[in-house]
């Protein structure tokens, strides 16, 4: 006999305004589509899980989405929760690709375990953590926007900024190197060019930013995602640590990434794998094959960087991640979160925050939601 059936399964759609617009070189979000989970246990124990359109980066829409999580609803109503590999690899194994989706109901998966013996996602995973450090990310723009966005991070105590940058080429060097110059010292920043640099031109920005002695701890995917030679051109060159982001979607392509060399770490997001049972699997082949691991998040509610925090945390690495996205969200991160110093923080032990819910406990009237 099941000791935890899973007999509800519920999606749960809301959007979340941005504080500011949030500006890549792929993409402009002004505000979060979340695509929620609620798995039900037929004790009335409830999971969370969270999944994003991301279509320039995951190739997931809106639709693929609802679509996806309707195949995979008919994977795991009536499986027993307590079971949680077995079920959480049939999630993976339920259909290929659609990764938020996955992640999503593989996150309701663990959160429906931890919650039904009183315990959160990170205790789950096995630690008693209850804040992981993170940067804050700068969006693209001017001098002058990024320089007031960096200077309010500052402010607000975060110590490393993440500048998201390649959408001027070379001439990005020069946007750095004033940017860092007009900032306090020593600021440490890391760049993401998402993708919109050339390997030479990478190569030519990263070298003039070392010749001016900026402080960057890493650059995260400088070159197009399917270009792991150019990728690996930058990281023989580059004067600073390179992060595949974009490239290093599973574990399959950090495998490949650390065959050819192509990076020195990689970033593992639950949205690009397909939730925690594949980040996990993903920064085991990164460590063992010499790579480092960094945890980030999409652009995400509070739901969905709560879990990347405690799969962070669990981790252990000790680095700077990058989960600064519920610091974005204009009602403020919620479930049960807080950034502090630089610092993510959560609610741990008998504190566990109702999951779900809008901060005021009213059913958003654009969320559309159906029952088992
Ligand atoms: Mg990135």
């Amino acid at each position: 006999m099941s000791e935890l059936p899973i007999v509800g399964f519920e999606v749960v759609e809301r959007s979340y305004r941005l504080s500011a617009p949030f500006k890549t070189a792929l993409r402009q979000l002004d505000s979060v589509t979340s695509i929620a989970v609620r798995l039900a246990a037929a004790d009335g124990t409830e999971g969370w899980g969270e999944a994003v359109p991301a279509a320039r980066i995951t190739g997931e829409t809106r639709g693929s989405i609802l679509a996806a999580l309707e195949e995979l609803r008919g994977q795991v109503l009536g499986r027993d929760a307590a079971d949680l590999l077995d079920t959480a690899r049939a999630v993976q194994q339920g259909l290929v690709g659609n990764p938020s989706a996955k992640a999503a109901v593989d996150v309701a998966l663990h959160d429906l375990v931890a919650r039904s013996v009183g315990w959160s996602i990170s205790r789950l995973l096995g630690t008693a953590a209850s804040s992981v450090p993170t940067d804050m990310t700068i969006g693209a723009g001017d001098l002058e926007e990024m320089l007031s966005a960096s200077t309010r991070a500052l402010a607000d105590g975060f110590g490393l900024l993440k500048l998201k940058v390649g959408l001027r080429g070379a001439a990005d060097g020069r946007l750095v190197r004033d940017l860092a110059s007009a900032l306090p010292e020593p600021t440490i920043l890391r760049l993401d060019a998402n993708q919109g640099w050339t390997p030479r031109q990478a190569v030519r920005v990263l070298e003039e930013l070392d010749r001016a002695g900026i402080p960057i701890d890493l650059v995260e995917q400088p070159v197009p995602a399917g270009d792991l030679r150019g990728l690996a051109f930058v990281t023989a060159r580059s004067p600073y640590p390179v992060l595949a982001d974009e490239s290093a979607r599973d574990a399959h392509d950090v495998d490949r990434i650390a065959e050819l060399a192509a990076a020195d770490a990689v970033n593992v997001k639950l949205m690009k794998c397909g939730g925690l049972l594949p980040a996990r699997e993903m920064a085991a082949v990164a460590r063992a094959a010499g790579l480092g691991v960094y945890v980030g998040v999409m652009m995400e509610s509070g739901l969905g960087v709560r879990a990347a925090a405690a799969f962070a945390a669990a981790e252990g690495d000790p680095v700077v991640h990058d989960l600064d996205a519920a610091a974005w969200l204009a009602d403020g991160p919620q479930a049960g979160l807080s950034y502090e110093r630089g610092r993510l923080c959560w609610q741990v032990g008998g504190r566990e925050p109702k999951l779900g819910e809008p901060a005021d406990g009213r059913r958003d009237p654009r969320s559309s939601s159906r029952r088992d």
